[in-house]
């Protein structure tokens, strides 16, 4: 669509303005700080910050259902494609970055799948995946990478720094995408990655070599590496792309605007489940939809549960006790789990999820967040089971399915209800789990067992009596037809083929 066939009430705000008074606050001594110094963590405290726009009620003067069109209509502009990532919706997530500085490499604006209709009935709910593996790097990661390279973006531009060294740690995806987003800038920001020596998967190690980073392997599992970074960004000028980057929490939550805007803003019976890792995602998702909720675009807020599993549940087990008063949170040590970009004893944003919980408790009025605990095997057998379905889920993906079956077992999710499950990456980044269930060759450690109607494995088709051909060495002639047609007898017995 053309600007000027936009309808004039939402012509003139279609394309945003550098806007708001965006400032970290912390929370823990709850002090705020400009952003024109690059701020991981509270100078005074060390706790974790949120970024909120201090200016942001000035929305208000807008009505509901103009920013409704106003999002809408981004979507439909062609001539400005960096508003129809994540950035749709700018003016909730970065409104102080300039469209001129936005990197829109195709991420955001995930379908919402419907689960195949025998799956549905199998489980017995209504379900659909929301599929953020479609997004460029094929995980979720790709939201907050935007933002926060975006920012770094306008910040070199506008403090005329001659080049940023960002540096993260990772379970893989995180990395995968800082990579990618930096190479983009490769003229102004350097990429370093640290990885946990044999702990993400050979997708994951291939993805930011290819972008060109510098790939830094250290025995141990995330956890450890996630120390080293927080040591080199507190002593060394590099910008951190880690979760205490809040710039990705402002862009993680375009993933319940974009619900949002794909359910034309009804909430009303959802639910939505989520792995929890590092726990940046479920505190950019509860943040996304108080944002919705505070502005009038959404009349409801939707049920919210999160998922771990047995090997890596922190958060679980802090939520376990009952009453507020008595939780404490325990990091843990972790045990090999196939939801291996969920494997962290020690989640980050766990302040903000403390913060965020209790404030979306309270505006719902109701107890309206969750904590499910997953088994390995049920992870394993989910995902497989969803992607004979016709889906595109991974491990986290098989976690989000098995916690619907777990939360309807237990209650906390009702027939009547209407669940988006959080399919978090593709699942081809995680093929080397597949390749384990169906080989049955899961690594001590891995409490799994192949199911034998879930397996599949190629069956190899070699006709007797007749010469292969290879690589370079062709058959011809005779030969040739003989090795075709003796190849169709055998696969048409293989299959039980009637002929025509
Ligand atoms: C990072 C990641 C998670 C966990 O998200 P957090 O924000 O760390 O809780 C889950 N699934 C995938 C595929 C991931 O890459
Ligand atoms: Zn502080």
């Amino acid at each position: 669509m053309k600007f000027q066939d936009i309808p004039p009430d939402v012509r003139n705000l279609i394309v945003p303005k550098t806007t708001g008074d965006m400032r970290y606050q912390c929370l823990g001594c709850g002090k705020e700080f400009p952003i024109d110094v690059l701020l991981y963590t509270c100078p005074d405290c060390k706790s974790v910050l949120l970024l909120e726009d201090m200016d942001e009620d000035r929305l208000k003067k807008i009505p509901p259902e103009i920013w409704k069109k106003i999002f809408d209509y981004r979507l439909l502009l062609n001539s400005i494609p960096e508003l129809q990532g994540i950035f749709t919706f700018h003016e909730f997530i970065a409104p102080n970055i300039p469209v001129e500085d936005i990197i829109y490499l195709g991420e955001g604006h995930t379908p919402i799948v419907r689960a195949c209709k025998e799956l549905r009935e199998k489980v017995g709910v209504n379900f659909s995946f929301k599929n953020d593996g479609q997004n460029p790097s094929a995980s979720f990661k790709d939201r907050g990478m935007a933002v926060a390279l975006s920012f770094l973006n306008y910040y070199v531009r506008t403090n005329e720094v001659e080049e940023v060294l960002s540096i993260c740690a990772s379970t893989g995806d995180t990395s995968a995408s800082a990579a990618l987003y930096s190479a983009y800038l490769s003229n102004r920001v350097k990429s370093v990655v640290l990885l946990p020596k044999g702990k993400v998967t050979p997708q994951q190690l291939s993805q930011p070599l290819g972008s060109g980073a510098t790939v830094i392997e250290i025995p141990g599992v995330f956890d450890d590496c996630m120390k080293v970074v927080e040591m080199l960004a507190e002593n060394y000028t590099v910008a951190l792309l880690n979760s205490k980057n809040a710039w990705r929490i402002r862009g993680q939550m375009s993933y319940s605007y974009e619900i949002a805007q794909q359910l034309d803003y009804d909430m009303s019976n959802k639910v939505i489940i989520v792995p929890i890792g590092n726990a940046g995602n479920i505190t950019a998702i509860i943040a996304g939809f108080l944002k919705l909720y505070k502005f009038g675009l959404i009349e409801k807020l939707p049920k919210i549960i999160g998922v771990q599993t047995e090997q890596a549940d922190p958060v679980y087990r802090y939520y376990l006790v009952s009453d507020p008063k008595k939780r404490v949170f325990k990091p843990i040590q972790v045990k090999p789990s196939v939801a291996q970009a969920a494997m962290i004893g020690n989640p980050v944003s766990m302040p903000r999820v403390i913060r965020l919980v209790n404030e979306y408790i309270e505006k719902s009025h109701d107890n309206n967040v969750a904590f499910v605990q997953v088994k390995e095997q049920d992870i394993m057998d989910s995902m497989i089971e969803a992607n004979s379905y016709g889906h595109i889920v991974c491990t986290q993906g098989g976690e989000s399915l098995a916690a619907l079956k777990e939360g309807l077992r237990l209650g906390i999710i009702e027939p009547e209800e209407e669940v988006i499950l959080d399919s978090t990456a593709h699942m081809i980044k995680f093929a080397t789990f597949q390749e384990m269930y169906f080989e049955d060759k899961f690594p001590e450690g891995y409490p799994v067992r192949p199911k034998k109607e879930l397996m599949n494995q190629p069956i190899l088709v070699a006709a007797k009596g007749v010469k292969y051909p290879s690589p370079g060495v062709p058959l011809k002639g005779k030969e040739f037809d003989m090795f075709v047609s003796a190849t169709v007898k055998e696969i048409a017995k293989l299959l039980n083929l009637k002929s025509r």
